[in-house]
């Protein structure tokens, strides 16, 4: 007689669960083993693929770090690069402000191609004193009169490193500042910030902390001396202080405000505060690893979340396109120092693709070029 499935089970737990003679888990290699720098085991996994090298919708990058876009040269580069990838308007998050925001913007219309970049400015927070809120605003509103539609990248030095001429750490929520974000939310143009960065670089480096590698391959990424730098609690706090104290300013959070390892927390953000979305630059490994409950997420608040990617590299985007819109298994991620683990994809609806890839981004930014996406 075969044995019932009840069996089977109890079958597979006491192997798990009784101890075998000469397989300990404190067995030790008769071998050397390798540094953590060597091991690259190759998966022998064979599942059905689907590289997707361009996107199935058009895309806005609301999170574009692309060069300096001030010659002909440089931007054709770029639009290059963008219409293999069916990115069909790139945010310019690259800090600048004044001359140098105002000659790529020059540049970009002249080259003709005014409808596929957007400009955001920057703000001046260094050396912050009396009177520097109003300056920053006023800086702030001149930039959008010259064509800037959102503000950012604001920084992660805002709330690690910035100093205020007294010498002390510039909070996030100080309000000197209050005018310039009352300053955006009356131009109506989002405000992009990148606070802090992932929870584990303010812990311990110890062989338990999951981005160890990462760590110790850069030392400025190490923000766990409490005596130069907040606690990730403290900063996250904060900067959720400074969300619901400016509620009619639209706020979009850097990296998913790096709640992606607790996207509940995310969610919390997003139910308290009908003025905050989020972007997904460079946390995909986070996403790829928990397709399901991603999935969900993003279903969920299909109406917050934007694509963007951070570091221009071409080559790199296909990683996004395969994780949100295909349904494919245990494949490897770009940068394996931010993640020695695989992706899965989460097989988004089309309709949540549309409003992460582009819907999203054409609601919140004023002046958004429309062509070359789909008409509602
Ligand atoms: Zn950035």
């Amino acid at each position: 007689m075969r044995p019932t499935s009840a069996t089977c089970i109890a079958t597979v737990f006491a192997a798990w669960c009784t101890p075998v003679a000469g397989d300990a888990q404190d067995r030790q290699p008769t071998i050397p083993p390798p540094s953590i720098i060597e091991y690259r085991p190759q998966s022998t996994l064979v599942v059905p693929t689907h590289e997707v090298p361009r996107a199935a919708f058009p895309v806005v990058d609301f999170h574009g770090h692309p060069p300096n876009l001030s010659s002909r040269e440089a931007i054709e580069q770029v639009v290059a690069a963008m219409d293999e990838l069916n990115l069909q308007v790139m945010v310019q998050a690259r800090p600048s402000s004044g001359a140098r925001l105002t000659q790529q913007i020059e540049a970009a219309r002249e080259a003709g191609y005014a409808d596929r970049f957007v400009f955001f400015a920057s703000l001046d927070l260094d050396d912050v004193g009396p009177g520097s809120g109003e300056r920053i605003a006023r800086q702030l509103e001149a930039d959008v009169r010259a064509g800037a539609v959102g503000v950012g990248e604001i920084m992660k030095s805002f709330g690690l490193t910035t100093r205020k001429a007294d010498g002390t750490r510039l909070a996030l929520e100080d309000p000197e500042l209050d005018v310039v974000w009352q300053t955006a939310a009356r131009l109506g143009v989002p405000v992009f910030i990148h606070t802090g960065d992932p929870a584990e670089f303010f812990e311990p480096l110890d062989y338990t902390n999951e981005r160890w590698l990462e760590m110790a391959l850069f030392e400025n990424r190490r923000f766990n001396d409490r005596s130069r730098f907040p606690s990730f609690e403290d900063l996250m706090a904060e900067r959720d202080r400074l969300l619901a104290r400016h509620p009619n300013t639209t706020w979009v959070l850097a990296h998913m405000g790096w709640y992606t390892q607790d996207l509940g927390r995310l969610g919390e953000i997003f139910d308290a505060n009908p003025n905050v979305l989020a972007e997904v630059g460079a946390v995909l490994y986070d996403l790829g690893r928990q397709p399901r409950f991603a999935r969900e997420f993003f279903v969920r608040y299909q109406d917050r979340i934007l694509f963007g990617k951070d570091s221009f590299r071409p080559e790199e985007y296909s990683y996004y396109w395969r994780v949100f819109e295909t349904a494919d298994e245990y494949f490897d991620y770009y940068r394996d120092y931010h993640a020695f683990w695989k992706l899965y994809g989460m097989d988004l609806p089309d309709e949540v693709l549309r409003k992460l890839y582009y819907g999203n981004a054409l609601r919140i930014v004023p002046g958004m070029p429309t062509a070359g996406f789909p008409e509602e």
